[in-house]
């Protein structure tokens, strides 16, 4: 049994997981109650798991959440100001207010 992904929340950790049920890949979700501990242990603790039940298909269920992280990545653009990742609906930057360009 390996971890393949943590999640920054539990509907991603549930799409991660049913992607990967969808292909074939049995993985279960720790952590599941332990978003509502936020704040009260470190925040890292408290991230949703995936972990993949049989080994072999570790490697490849990683491969696939990648390929799933990479797609968003197409939908950002940097801040031509402080350089942080925007999502590219955005028209100022989240991070210090500058104004992105088209
Ligand atoms: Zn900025």
């Amino acid at each position: 049994m390996q971890r393949v992904h943590t999640a920054a929340s539990l509907i991603d950790a549930q799409l991660a997981a049913d992607l990967l049920t969808s292909l074939g890949i049995p993985n279960h979700i720790f952590n599941v109650n332990a978003a509502g501990a936020i704040g009260e242990v470190p925040f890292i603790n408290a991230q949703p798991e995936i972990w993949v039940a049989d080994d072999a298909q570790a490697a490849r269920a990683r491969e696939i959440l990648a390929g799933v992280a990479d797609t968003h990545c197409d939908d950002e653009r940097n801040c031509p100001h402080c350089k942080e990742p925007n999502p590219a609906h955005f028209l100022t930057c989240w991070h210090c207010g500058s104004a992105l360009p088209d």
